[in-house]
């Protein structure tokens, strides 16, 4: 089911009009459905069916208040990579026993509040990492928990700025001096050993580097069984992809029956999705400024930009944006872009679209790195956020004023 649909010839975020939403909020918005946030979350865990396991919502595809809270209360998890992250997750309702902690360069004082507070597990992600845990917890006289983050050598052929599980990228640990590590974590006075993770990249499209990570994870499970160590977890990280254009991700169903295969029965399995949650349970709307056809190209000036929605200009990623109220102007090839002084500031570009100035446009899966890599460049405000809860609508973060940015700020004397 999609909770964004047109009704009336007008697009709906479930049972309201996004083009009432933008003239109560304002443009540029995100507009996120709880239902659709709720329904992906469970199709993850329905597919586990009674299989152990756990899910672990990757917080910074979306992090939200709102969003962390409705996650929370359907039982979710949390993988974190910050300290900010882990406070955000316990002001949304989470426990310290509902977070993992992610992440290749965790700071003493992250790991010493994430010690104290009593998470789940860390991630850990280097041999002087586990160090660190061991000194921080010996310090507090408290055990930590811990996964090694092995990196498995497969290629998950997506983006190169989102592929993580090669070795040449800087996550985790080389599969091969896993085995050393856990026999000195196994011994440490103050670590406990929960279990082995992975994660090996985002936008995968295919389930086949999925079944080659598990494959070798499993490997070194059993060689680590073999050597009297207790395995209690295996991590499998997130990175399940969603629909940008035309090429379709597997199911949740598909990706959790392809690793459960492969997985015997009584080991509990967890799993990170991030974007594949939240991206389709948002859109970022946005208003046309200015339409100005060259000899050259046609160009839409928006008002969103690459500060509100960086995804396109940072990896060239393709989004799709439709008109939320569409007529029959002339159609044409538009190139939409913001008002950023940069030429990589664009939404899209090469899109057919019938445009009039003042129309409002939604790009379509926004809800996942989006908001969240949103940055204040050109002293822009970052937009509002709002969640749509049937027929009600609720700003889950107002949009920012010139104050809020200059707040932090202060003049020589
Ligand atoms: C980013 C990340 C995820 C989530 O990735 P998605 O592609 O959003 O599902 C999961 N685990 C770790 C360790 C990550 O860094």
């Amino acid at each position: 089911m999609d909770y964004f649909s047109w009704q009336d010839g007008t697009l709906h975020a479930e049972e309201m009009r996004v083009s009432e939403l933008a003239e109560r909020f304002g443009t540029p918005l995100y507009l996120y459905s709880r239902a659709a946030l709720e329904r992906r979350y469970q199709a993850f865990d329905e597919a586990f069916g009674d299989h152990p396991h756990r899910i672990f919502y990757a917080v910074k595809a979306n992090s939200n208040l709102a969003v962390l809270n409705l996650l929370a209360r359907q039982g979710s998890g949390f993988d974190i990579v910050s300290g900010g992250e882990l406070e955000r997750v316990l002001r949304a309702g989470g426990t310290p026993d509902d977070i993992v902690f992610s992440g290749v360069g965790k700071t003493d004082e992250e790991i010493e509040t994430a010690v104290r507070a009593g998470i789940h597990c860390f991630n850990v992600e280097s041999a002087e990492e586990l160090d660190r845990i061991q000194h921080i917890g010996r310090e507090q006289d408290r055990v930590a928990p811990v996964a090694l983050r092995v990196n498995p050598d497969v290629d998950a052929r997506t983006h190169p700025y989102i592929s993580t599980g090669l070795r040449e990228n800087k996550f985790g640990v080389a599969i091969e001096d896993a085995p050393a590590l856990y026999k000195k974590a196994a011994k440490a006075s103050h670590l406990e050993v929960l279990g082995v993770d992975c994660h090996i990249g985002s936008q995968l499209m295919e389930l086949g580097p999925y079944e080659d990570a598990v494959q070798r994870v499993l490997a070194l499970v059993d060689r680590l069984t073999q050597e009297g160590m207790v395995i209690r977890h295996l991590d499998l990280g997130g990175g399940l992809g969603v629909q940008y254009e035309n090429q379709v991700p597997p199911t949740p169903e598909d990706y959790v029956a392809t690793l459960l295969r492969h997985v015997p029965r009584d080991m509990p399995v967890h799993i990170e999705p991030g974007r594949s949650i939240a991206a389709e349970a948002g859109i970022f709307v946005t208003r046309v400024l200015y339409l100005k056809p060259t000899d050259q190209r046609n160009f839409a000036i928006v008002d969103g930009a690459m500060n509100d929605l960086i995804r396109p200009s940072l990896y060239g990623a393709w989004q799709e944006i439709v008109p939320i109220t569409p007529h029959d102007a002339d159609c044409r090839q538009w190139d939409l872009v913001g008002p950023v002084c940069e030429t990589g500031d664009f939404l899209g570009k090469d899109r057919t679209l019938a445009l009039e100035a003042e129309d409002l446009l939604a790009v379509r899966a926004a809800g996942a790195y989006g908001f969240a890599m949103a940055s204040n460049y050109n002293a822009r405000n970052r937009p509002a956020e709002v969640l749509v809860d049937e027929d009600q609508a609720f700003l889950v973060r107002r949009r920012e004023t010139i104050e809020d940015q200059l707040q932090l700020e202060s003049r020589l004397p």
